[in-house]
């Protein structure tokens, strides 16, 4: 062979397809299901003592990994009622032995609540807890793993935006606690294989409890997003993940979320597989819809900022539960900035003579991500780790009579920083530490807001008045930061 040619064969094989900037994407997901035989599996999101006795779907962790030259983010979409912090930094911790330097993932939970108890306050009775840690150490792993596989996957991708904000959206969300305010946005990206064309993954974000089946369910189920997901991997193909927004308050349950079964022409009932079925299907089909006036984007670069935060803990019940073990070790309360174990006997109306944890504030995480091209920003992921209320998110906080602190200043919206289009907010994203509800509208004690005769529901499920204020304050830092 003449030596010019050999070296003309040479450079064309050394020249890379593909520059090392460009986008690649892969995906993989494991079944998380536990094993029913043997023992009790105590279902989460209801009251106490709710055993599972079957399984109608199994529950995923499901993982999306994106990278551009050396940096690489995976984000994981897991069918649990949310996972603590801690859980969160031992899956990073075992993610990264197997991964590149510098590679981040961020976890987050859809909320179903008809998973096992990994958050440990859904046991046999108050105050034991329902967490099986050996379940939960395999899950860990489990994440862990599928988390690894989606990055060695990972392989040339286009990405493409997609939105809904038709005003009909919410009648998809019931919402009964003024004020009646919503996040009634759907969210999708898609990942498509620069090769073969072919999706890798489709990425769902919308706001509804995944609690369609109720309290008397006792099978274990993904939910209504088991049906987005069903839909979408049938329609485009690949693996669909689908991530929970501002779910505080937010319910599928009730007559506001009317959907007409067409086999019968009747409204399907609450608490039924069906108006999971449509529910999740009609999700789907939106998605669909938006994805068909996707806009395509030539992501070149992610900047992620990520933040801790201590959150001052003000919830007596979650002290006493830190006191008894029910979070088994896995929600640490903090004291300047320390782990802090102390605990009191004190007495208290709801329990009596009993342990009471002392720490004073809990530890959690924010996220942000900003997908680039060419140094214009053209879409945003935000991690809340928590539940929280749609007017925190799209505006709406009010001020009403029998409000705790009426006075209150009210915290920002987190949409009005947004800067884009396409604005993924992933909730329960990295912990769960239950709802974030606006200072003004706190209502613990008697009047009650709008002098309502009976007390609201929700304080009961936080971790405090400041929380909320806590997490948007660090958000807002990391989103406005340079
Ligand atoms: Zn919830």
């Amino acid at each position: 062979m003449p030596r010019s040619l050999a070296i003309t064969i040479f450079l064309t094989i050394a020249v890379p397809l593909f520059s090392t900037d460009t986008l690649r994407a892969g995906a993989a997901q494991s079944v998380i299901t536990p094993e029913l035989n043997g023992h009790a599996v105590y279902l989460a999101g209801f009251g106490h003592n709710r055993v599972a006795t079957g399984v109608h779907d199994d529950l995923y962790a499901r993982c999306l990994g994106l990278g551009i030259a050396k940096q690489t983010l995976v984000v994981c979409s897991v069918d649990l009622i949310g996972l603590f912090y801690d859980d969160v930094l031992t899956i990073r911790r075992a993610f990264q032995h197997t991964t590149p330097a510098g590679s981040v993932l961020i976890v987050a939970s859809t909320h179903t609540h008809a998973g096992p108890d990994t958050l440990g306050l859904y046991g046999p009775k108050p105050l034991e807890s329902g967490i099986d840690g050996k379940y939960l150490d395999w899950v860990d792993q489990r994440i862990a793993v599928t988390a690894a596989d989606a990055v060695h996957a990972m392989k040339p991708a286009r990405l493409e935006f997609g939105r809904d904000d038709h005003p009909l959206l919410v009648m998809l969300q019931g919402v009964d606690r003024p004020p009646i305010v919503k996040d009634p946005f759907l969210y999708v990206m898609r990942l498509v294989a620069r090769s073969t064309g072919e999706t890798i993954a489709t990425v769902v974000n919308w706001s509804d409890h995944p609690e369609v089946l109720g309290r008397k369910n006792t099978k274990i189920t993904a939910d209504y997003p088991h049906w987005v997901r069903g839909y979408l991997e049938k329609k485009m193909g690949g693996m669909t993940l689908f991530f929970s927004g501002s779910i505080g308050k937010v319910s599928p349950l009730g007559h506001q979320v009317a959907l007409t079964d067409p086999e019968t022409g009747k409204i399907a009932e609450d608490e039924t597989w069906r108006k999971a079925e449509l529910l999740g299907t009609e999700i789907g089909r939106l998605a669909e819809h938006a994805l068909k006036r996707a806009q395509p984007a030539n992501v070149d670069s992610f900047p992620i900022r990520t933040d801790t935060v201590f959150v001052p803990m003000h919830n007596p019940n979650f002290r006493v539960a830190e006191a008894a073990g029910v979070f088994a070790g896995r929600k640490p309360f903090y004291t300047n900035g320390d782990p802090d174990p102390a605990v009191e006997m004190r007495e208290l109306p709801q329990f009596g003579r009993v342990n009471y944890a002392t720490g004073h504030n809990i530890q959690t995480e924010v996220d942000y991500v900003l997908l680039r091209s060419n140094g214009v920003p053209v879409a945003e992921i935000v991690t809340v780790p928590g539940e929280i209320y749609p007017e925190l998110v799209n505006g709406g906080v009010a001020r009403y009579p029998g409000a705790d602190y009426a006075e209150a200043p009210i915290e920002p919206v987190l949409r009005e920083h947004l800067r884009t289009k396409y604005q993924f907010i992933f909730g329960l994203g990295n912990d769960e530490i239950g709802y974030l509800i606006p200072k003004a509208e706190w209502d613990e004690k008697p009047p009650w807001l709008k002098n309502a005769a009976e007390p609201w529901y929700g304080e009961v499920n936080s971790v405090g008045p400041d929380a909320a204020a806590a997490v948007l304050r660090a958000l807002i830092a990391l989103i406005s930061r340079q």
